[in-house]
C-alpha cells in the first residue's frame, strides 16, 4: 500500500511516493495514479538540516527520459514573509521578499573552461561594481570550482554551462539561461539555487548570425545572460514595463540599471 505522496506546488510536475521497499516512484496528476521507476543519481542534506534533495532518473513511456530534482523543505513556521514597495517584482510578486538569509551572496563558477568563467566573472564584476557606489551592504562573491556536484545538491550553488541540451525546439526562439529556485514560499527564504546556461541556444544564434552575415559576439551573448540570470539569483523576477529600464526586462540587458539596484537593496533592507 502507498502512503504519503509528496505532491508539489506546481501541478505540471510529477508527484512522488516511496514504494514498501523505499524506492522512489514518480506519478502524474492527470494520469490515474500510474506511476514509474525512479532512479536516484544524487542525495544532499542542507547544512542546517532543514531541506534534502533527490536527484532521479526516470523513463515514462508517455514522457521518455527526464531528470527529476525533488527537495523536501522543513517549514519555517516562525517567520511569515516580509512585504515591500510593490514598485519591485520580487520572485513571489511585488514586493513580497523572498531572499537569501544573508547579504553577502555566494556563487561558485564550476567550469574548467576558461573562456567561460570569463564570462562569469565579467558578470558579477558588473553587478560589484554596479552596487560599489551605493549605500549598500550587499556582498556578491564567487569561486572557481572545477570539482563540483549537481545541480540539485543543496550545498552547493553553481552556474553551470551545459553543452548537451536544446530547451527551444524551434530554431526561431533561444533560452540561453535558466535559473532554478528553490523557495520556501511560506518564510520567504531562498533554499536553494543554480543558474545553467545552455551552451547550444547561444549556438543558435550565432548561427542565425552567421546565416544573415552578421557578426556575433559571443562574450556579449554570454555576459549579458549570466548577468540577467543572477539577478534572479538574487530575488528578482522580470521587469517588463518599457518606462522602467531594467537588467531583468528582455529589451536592452547590457548594464545594470538604477532600478536593480534599489531593488536589490529594498529586497535585502
Ligand atoms: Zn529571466
Amino acid at each position: 500500500m502507498l502512503r504519503n505522496i509528496y505532491r508539489p506546488d506546481d501541478n505540471n510536475y510529477p508527484s512522488f511516493v516511496f514504494d514498501s521497499n523505499f524506492n522512489l516512484l514518480g506519478t502524474y496528476q492527470s494520469q490515474d495514479s500510474q506511476l514509474f521507476k525512479l532512479t536516484p543519481i544524487h542525495y544532499s542534506l542542507k547544512n542546517d538540516k532543514s531541506a534534502f534533495s533527490i536527484l532521479a532518473k526516470g523513463n515514462d513511456e508517455e514522457f521518455g527520459v527526464m531528470l527529476i530534482s525533488v527537495v523536501f523543505i522543513k517549514p519555517d513556521l516562525r517567520k511569515n514573509v516580509s512585504h515591500g514597495s510593490t514598485k519591485y517584482n520580487y520572485l513571489l510578486g511585488p514586493g513580497v521578499k523572498a531572499r537569501w538569509s544573508s547579504p553577502e551572496i555566494n556563487i561558485d563558477l564550476c567550469t574548467t573552461d576558461v573562456a567561460r568563467y570569463y564570462y562569469a566573472q565579467k558578470a558579477i564584476e558588473s553587478w560589484q561594481d554596479a552596487f560599489a557606489s551605493s549605500d549598500t551592504k550587499m556582498k556578491f562573491k564567487f569561486s572557481q570550482k572545477r570539482d563540483y556536484p549537481p545541480f540539485s545538491d543543496l550545498n552547493s550553488q553553481c552556474v553551470y554551462f551545459v553543452n548537451n541540451l536544446i530547451r527551444e525546439a524551434d530554431e526561431k526562439y533561444s533560452n540561453m539561461g535558466t535559473t532554478f529556485l528553490t523557495l520556501d514560499s511560506q518564510a520567504g527564504k531562498i533554499i536553494d539555487s543554480d543558474i545553467i546556461i545552455w551552451d547550444k541556444e547561444i549556438n543558435k544564434i550565432r548561427n542565425y548570425y552567421q546565416k544573415e552575415g552578421h557578426e556575433f559576439n559571443e562574450q556579449q551573448f554570454y555576459y549579458e545572460t549570466i548577468m540577467h540570470e543572477y539577478g534572479h539569483y538574487l530575488g528578482l523576477d522580470h521587469q517588463f514595463n518599457p518606462n522602467v529600464p531594467s537588467v531583468m526586462s528582455y529589451a536592452d540587458t547590457s548594464k545594470i540599471r538604477a532600478y536593480d539596484i534599489e531593488a536589490i537593496n529594498e529586497l535585502y533592507r
